[in-house]
C-alpha cells in the first residue's frame, strides 16, 4: 500500500547516530587524558592519590637502621658547629664497640680541620676496620653541564679509612624529592648512593627507584649524637644495626619537600631510600598506561551491559573509579608496581562529562523536535527539512473526530489514542518518516505513479481504520480524512499547509480526501473574512432580515412570510448567506445570527398585527441548535416576551442537516412547541428523510426544494415525485409548501397537485421590513396577480 519509497531522515533535525557521539566523545576523552599526562597537569592529583595511597598502607620501619641525629639539643649540648672531628671518632668508636653493622655519615668532611682532630677521626674510622661510609656529592660545575660535575669527596686522609656513597637526591617537576638514585656516575666515576649502600642493594648506577612514601619515617629508631658521645644509650639494642648519621636541626638546612611528610630533613630521605629498598618497595612506575587502558576496558563493559542509555550511573561510576583506586593501591602493597591514576581518572570524568552533555543535547533536541504523545517527529522538524525541489507527493491526515473523542477519553487515554493513530498512520505511510504536525494532523510524503494512484492508496488507507482503536478500555472509532497536495518539495511549510487546508476541507464536507487546489485557498480567505467579520457586522448594522411571503392556495391570500438574513458588507459588497451561513455554523458562530433573526421577526409580527394584518412568519434555524441550552432558553425567553402569538412562528430546519442528538431536539422542539411554534420541514426531497422522521419530530410543514419545483413543468419524474410528496404529507396531516416559484405555470400545476402554500417569485422577492409592510400589510394586496415583485432585496 505504501510507495517504495527511499526516502530515509534526510531532515537535519535529528542529531548523528549514538555510536558516532560516542566515538567522539571517546576520542575527546583520551586526548585529553594523554595529553595531560604528557604536559603532567595532572601531578598534583597524582600525588594526592599517592597520599592517600601511602597512607592507607602505611607500615612501619624495619628497625634495622637506626638514626643518630645532629639535633638542637646535639648542637646545644656540644660545641658551637663544625665539631671538632673528635666528635666523631668518639661516636664512631661507641658505635663500633656497641657492634653496629654500618655507620654511614650525611655529613660533608670535604673541607680539612685541624691535623689533630683529622687524624683522631681517621684513626676511630680505621678502629671500625671498614664499618664506615663517607658521603660524596656532586658539585655543579659553573656551566652546569653533568658530565663536566666535580665530585666533592670527604678529604684524602679519611677517604682512605672508609667507603664512599653519593648523598644526591634530585627534587622532582614539583620540586619535591619522590625519587632516589641507586648511585651516581661523576666524572666518569661510578658511585653507589648511601641508601643502596645501608640497604646492600644494588642497581644500575644511573637508575632511580621511587622512594615508599607509605614507610613511616616517625618510626626509624633516632638517638641525639650527644646521647650516644656520652653514652647515654643502650649498647645491647644497637648490635648488628646499620646506623645513619646527619643532621635534622632546622638551623643545618639540608631539607627537602617530599610529597607525604612535607619538609625533611636529607639525612631522613636517605634512610627512607635504605627503607624502601630493604622492604623491597622500590617498585618500578608503570605511568599512566596501565590504568587508563583498564578505564577504557571497564566502561566498555559497562557499556556493553548497562546499555548506552542508561551511561552514566552514579553508583557505576563510583564503583569504576573506586575499583582503579584499589587496583593501584593492592599494586603497590603487594610490591608490583606503581601506577598513575590521574589520566585514567581524568578519561572517565571527561566521558561521564560527554555522556551528560550528550543526554542534554539529545534531550533538548527531543523536547524540539519530536512529540511526546507518539515520540514521531513533530511540525518543527518537518520545517526543518531540507527543500529537495523534488516532485512530492504530501499527505496530511486529519482525525476529523478529534474533539469529540477527546471529550470522552481522559488527558492519558487521549495521548495514547494518537499514539494509535500514529500508528496506524505509519502503517499507511510505511518507512517513510511520520510527522505530528498538529494536535490532529499528521503528515508525510509519499511517492505515487500518479495522483490518481495515490488517491487509490488514500481510499484503502483509509480503510485501516475502519476497525476501532482500543484506548484504556474502550474502543473509539477514529475519522480520518487525508488532504493531498501534489508539487516540488522546495517548501516543506507551504506544501504541509496546503494539504492541512484540503485535509480540514475534507472532514468538513465528509469526505475521505481531497486534493488542494487554489479555491480552496480562496474560499478559506473568504471563511476567514466571514468568521472574523461577522459579529462586528450584526452591531453596525450591515445585517439586515427581509421577508419572503408565503401564499395559501386555499384562502387565496398571503398569510405568511419567510425570514431570510441579508450581510451588504461596505467592504465586499452583499455576501450571499448561502455563502456565510454555512461558514458561521461550521465554526458554531449561528447563535447569534439566529437570534438576532427572531428578535427582528418577533417585533415585525407585533407591528403587523398592530397593523390589522395578523400574518405568520418562518425563521431558518439550524438543526444543531437545538442541541444547545443556551440557545433553546434564550429563543423561549424572546419569544414568551414578545406579544406575538408563539403559533405564528414557524422554525424551519433543513432536512439535510444532521440531527447529532435526536433526543435532545425532539425535547426541545417539544418545549417549542408548547409555545405553539411550528416546525417545517426545509428543502425536503434533498435528503433521506422517512415519514417517521417527521413523525418524531411532529413536524406541521414541509418545504418541497427548489430544484424539485422548479423542474416540474418539463420532468415527468419531478411532477410525479412532487405529487405523490403532496399526497403522502396530506395522508400524514402535514401542510405543503412550494418554494421557488417563478412563474404561472408551475403555480398552476402545484395547485392542481393540491399544494397548500407557495412560496417564490411569482409570489414575490424577499423585500426589506418596510417594503414588506407596505407591499402585503398595509396594501393588503393578496392575489398572485398584484404581486410586487419591483423592489427585490
Ligand atoms: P432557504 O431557506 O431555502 O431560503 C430560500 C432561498 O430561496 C432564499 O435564498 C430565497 O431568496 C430564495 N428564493 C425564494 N424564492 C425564489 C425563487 O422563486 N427563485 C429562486 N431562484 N430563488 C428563490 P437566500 O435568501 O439567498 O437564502 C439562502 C439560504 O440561506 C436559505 O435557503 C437558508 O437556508 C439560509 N438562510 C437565510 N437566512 C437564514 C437565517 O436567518 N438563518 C439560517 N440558519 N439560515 C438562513
Ligand atoms: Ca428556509
Ligand atoms: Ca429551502
Amino acid at each position: 500500500m505504501q510507495g517504495k519509497s527511499k526516502q530515509v531522515n534526510d531532515g537535519s533535525y535529528r542529531l548523528l547516530p549514538t555510536w558516532m557521539h560516542q566515538a567522539a566523545i571517546f576520542a575527546a576523552a583520551l586526548f585529553v587524558s594523554i595529553l595531560t599526562s604528557f604536559l603532567g597537569t595532572g601531578d598534583p592529583a597524582e600525588r594526592f592519590f599517592g597520599q592517600i595511597r601511602d597512607g592507607l598502607n602505611s607500615k612501619p620501619a624495619s628497625g634495622e637502621i637506626y638514626l643518630v641525629e645532629i639535633d638542637a639539643r646535639s648542637l646545644k649540648s656540644l660545641d658551637k658547629w663544625p665539631w671538632p672531628r673528635s666528635y666523631h671518632a668518639q661516636l664512631v668508636d661507641r658505635l663500633n664497640e656497641a657492634g653496629v653493622e654500618q655507620i654511614v655519615f650525611d655529613i660533608d668532611f670535604s673541607s680539612r680541620s685541624t691535623d689533630a682532630e683529622d687524624a683522631a677521626f681517621a684513626e676511630a674510622l680505621a678502629r671500625a676496620q671498614g664499618k664506615v661510609v663517607l658521603p660524596t656529592f656532586r658539585q655543579p660545575s659553573s656551566s652546569g653541564d653533568q658530565n663536566a660535575a666535580s665530585e666533592n669527596l670527604p678529604i684524602e686522609i679519611l677517604r682512605e679509612q672508609a667507603f664512599l656513597g653519593s648523598v644526591n637526591v634530585h627534587p622532582g617537576r614539583s620540586g619535591q624529592v619522590n625519587t632516589y638514585p641507586f648511585g651516581a656516575v661523576t666524572g666518569g666515576v661510578p658511585r653507589p648512593s648511601i641508601g643502596a649502600l645501608l640497604a646492600q642493594a644494588n642497581g644500575g648506577v644511573n637508575s632511580v627507584f621511587e622512594l615508599d612514601h607509605s614507610i613511616e619515617i616517625s618510626t626509624i629508631p633516632a638517638y641525639s649524637f650527644v646521647d650516644i658521645v656520652e653514652g647515654r644509650f643502650d649498647a645491647a639494642s644497637f648490635q648488628g644495626k646499620r646506623v645513619i648519621v646527619g643532621a635534622t636541626a632546622i638551623e643545618m638546612g639540608d631539607r627537602y619537600a617530599t610529597a607525604r611528610f612535607g619538609i625533611v630533613p636529607g639525612v631522613l630521605l636517605q634512610a627512607l631510600a635504605a627503607e624502601t629498598l630493604m622492604a623491597g618497595t622500590a617498585l618500578a612506575h608503570m605511568g599512566p598506561w596501565p590504568m587508563l587502558f583498564l578505564a577504557i576496558t571497564l566502561i566498555a563493559i559497562f557499556c556493553r551491559f548497562q546499555g548506552r542509555e542508561s551511561w552514566p550511573k552514579g553508583a557505576a561510576t563510583v564503583l569504576l573509579v573506586l575499583m582503579i583506586f584499589m587496583i593501584s593501591l593492592f599494586a603497590e602493597r603487594y610490591r608490583y608496581a606503581h601506577l598513575d591514576l590521574a589520566p585514567a581518572f581524568l578519561f572517565i570524568a571527561v566521558w561521564i562529562a560527554g555522556q551528560y552533555l550528550m543526554g542534554f543535547l539529545r534531550r533538548l533536541n527531543r523536547e524540539r523536535y519530536f512529540d511526546t504523545a507518539t515520540g514521531h517527529p513533530n511540525l518543527a522538524a518537518w520545517l526543518r527539512q531540507k527543500g529537495t525541489g523534488k516532485p512530492a507527493y504530501v499527505v496530511v491526515a486529519e482525525v476529523a473526530n478529534f474533539g469529540e473523542i477527546l471529550s470522552i477519553l481522559g488527558e492519558d487515554d487521549s495521548a495514547r489514542f494518537v499514539g494509535a493513530v500514529a500508528d496506524r498512520c505509519k502503517f499507511i505511510c510505511g518507512d517513510v518518516e511520520l510527522y505530528r504536525i498538529g494536535r490532529n494532523q499528521f503528515c508525510w510524503k509519499m511517492d505515487s505513479e500518479s495522483p490518481q494512484a495515490l488517491e487509490n492508496q488514500i481510499e484503502a488507507a483509509g480503510r485501516v481504520f475502519n476497525s476501532p482503536l482500543h484506548v484504556g478500555g474502550r474502543s473509539v472509532r477514529a475519522t480520518l480524512c487525508f488532504g493531498l497536495v501534489e508539487g516540488p518539495f522546495s517548501d516543506p511549510l507551504g506544501l504541509s499547509s496546503k494539504a492541512v487546508l484540503a485535509a480540514q476541507r475534507a472532514s468538513r464536507t465528509g469526505v475521505r480526501s481531497l486534493w488542494h487546489n487554489e479555491s480552496l485557498a480562496d474560499d478559506t480567505t473568504q471563511s476567514l473574512f466571514i468568521v472574523s467579520e461577522f459579529a462586528n457586522a450584526l452591531e453596525s448594522g450591515e445585517v439586515s432580515v427581509v421577508y419572503q411571503p408565503k401564499f395559501s392556495i386555499a384562502s387565496g391570500r398571503v398569510t405568511g412570510a419567510e425570514a431570510l438574513v441579508r450581510w451588504n458588507s461596505p467592504a465586499i459588497g452583499p455576501i450571499s448567506p448561502a455563502v456565510f451561513v454555512p461558514v458561521l455554523e461550521r465554526e458554531n458562530l449561528i447563535e447569534p445570527l439566529t437570534l438576532f433573526v427572531l428578535r427582528r421577526v418577533i417585533a415585525s409580527l407585533e407591528e403587523w398585527h398592530i397593523a390589522g394584518r395578523t400574518l405568520g412568519c418562518a425563521v431558518n434555524i439550524s438543526a444543531p441548535l437545538l442541541g444547545r441550552d443556551t440557545f433553546v432558553e434564550t429563543a423561549l425567553e424572546i419569544v414568551r416576551s414578545g406579544r406575538a402569538n408563539g403559533s405564528l412562528l414557524t422554525f424551519e430546519l433543513t432536512e439535510t442537516a444532521v440531527v447529532t442528538s435526536p433526543d435532545i431536539t425532539a425535547a426541545s422542539i417539544g418545549r417549542f412547541a408548547e409555545l405553539g411554534i411550528h416546525l417545517s420541514i426545509d428543502d425536503f426531497g434533498t435528503g433521506q428523510s422517512t415519514l417517521s422522521y417527521l413523525k418524531d419530530f411532529s413536524a406541521s410543514e414541509i418545504k418541497i426544494d427548489q430544484s424539485f419545483i422548479r423542474l416540474i413543468a418539463s420532468s415527468n419524474a419531478n411532477r410525479i415525485m412532487v405529487r405523490s410528496t403532496i399526497e403522502m404529507a396530506h395522508a400524514l396531516g402535514i401542510t405543503v409548501v412550494a418554494e421557488g416559484v417563478e412563474d404561472e405555470i408551475t403555480f398552476n400545476m402545484l395547485e392542481e397537485f393540491g399544494c397548500d402554500m407557495i412560496q417564490g417569485w411569482h409570489i414575490g422577492r424577499p423585500l426589506t421590513g418596510e417594503a414588506f409592510f407596505e407591499s402585503w400589510v398595509r396594501r393588503k394586496t393578496d392575489s398572485p396577480e398584484n404581486k410586487a415583485d419591483t423592489a427585490a432585496a
